[in-house]
């Protein structure tokens, strides 16, 4: 069976009533499917068959990612309820046991894989054989890398940094190719890490990329510094999944929001509105790590927001959201930070 495109089918299906269209897509992140390995990054069996069982009931469009990009990019509408699903790193658990149940619903996914606990024959991983048959049934899989490493953590200390970045994407693509025939232009950062100059390299490359910082995709994204939804540990439940599912993106420019990695340890977020008849701006708030925030407002479109208090190094998210006007959907808004150390 292929994992067939649901647009179409989705347009097939309700061609007696007008279809909701929206300019929004909602990505998932999972790591494991797996009650057994480590909580944060796994989202336990029940939880998993309880999102597909959401989607369905509720009328999700489960999408191929990289179609449903294509057609925001092109300025064109998707399905109201749009999702798409990916698994990062390949686990055992994604190729043994989500594959056959996505399959059965005929869901599409994407999977994006580092190569060398591939090429390791590493315990916990899909081998390259089980990739093959998911890929030949249509399955994507996708770049994250060979090593998995941090990619930018060195970027202000080590001069070779850059060019072993570089290395690391291009060696992915090439292993992917020799084993399943073709790689798509399609790029996980590893742990979201990501500043603007491999963003910049990774968008002259021609990649789609993504990070995991939350948030919904739409026209005005970054297309290299896509946010994508966790769906695991704390956050795996519908109850907590469900505001996400169906969230929208706030209304700017993304490609104009700061380079995530810096050596400040309170970091400005200066943001710019666009004007929306929909999103309540009046309302809207900002968490750091779960902690709200104070707003600076310098006109009715224009905020910005810094920590109160020194932030340690590494990952660190600042998440604004602003309600509908009717109280819901939420509008989202993420931005990481990636404190070093200066030298
Ligand atoms: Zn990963």
């Amino acid at each position: 069976m292929k994992l067939t495109k649901t647009l179409a089918l989705a347009l097939l299906g309700t061609s007696f009533a007008p279809l909701a269209m929206a300019s929004s897509l909602n990505v998932m992140l999972y790591h494991h499917v797996d009650d057994h390995t480590p909580h944060s990054t796994s989202t336990r069996w029940d939880d998993f068959i309880a999102q597909l069982d959401h989607f369905e009931e509720q009328g999700y469009q489960v999408l191929d990612l990289a179609d449903a990009i294509k057609q925001l990019q092109a300025g064109q509408a998707l399905p109201e309820k749009s999702v798409a699903l990916t698994f990062d790193d390949a686990f055992v658990s994604v190729c043994e046991r989500a594959y056959p149940e996505l399959k059965r619903r005929g869901m599409p996914f994407t999977v994006f894989v580092a190569t060398d606990p591939i090429d390791k024959g590493y315990q916990n991983y899909c081998s390259w054989e089980q990739l093959r048959e998911l890929a030949d049934d249509g399955v994507v899989i996708a770049n994250h890398t060979m090593d998995h490493d941090y990619m930018v953590r060195d970027a202000f200390t080590n001069e070779a940094w850059f060019e072993q970045a570089k290395a690391n994407v291009e060696g992915a693509q090439q292993r992917i190719k020799q084993q399943l025939g073709s790689a798509p232009m399609l790029f996980a950062y590893p742990y979201g890490e990501y500043n603007d100059q491999l963003k910049a390299w990774i968008a002259e490359q021609g990649y789609i990329a993504f990070g995991q910082q939350s948030g919904s995709i739409g026209e005005t994204s970054d297309w290299q510094a896509l946010p994508r939804f966790n769906a695991a540990g704390n956050y795996a439940s519908v109850s907590s999944l469900r505001l996400k599912f169906t969230a929208r993106p706030l209304a700017l420019d993304y490609s104009a929001l700061p380079d995530p990695l810096t050596q400040q340890r309170q970091p400005l977020l200066s943001v710019e509105l666009q004007p929306s008849s929909e999103a309540h701006y009046p309302h809207l708030q900002c968490y750091l790590n779960g902690q709200a925030l104070e707003l600076n407002w310098h006109s009715p479109l224009h905020f910005d927001v810094t920590p109160p208090e020194a932030l340690g190094n590494g990952r660190h998210r600042v998440n604004c959201t602003a309600p509908h006007r009717n109280g819901s959907p939420y509008y989202w808004l993420s931005q990481q930070w990636l404190v070093v150390d200066e030298q």
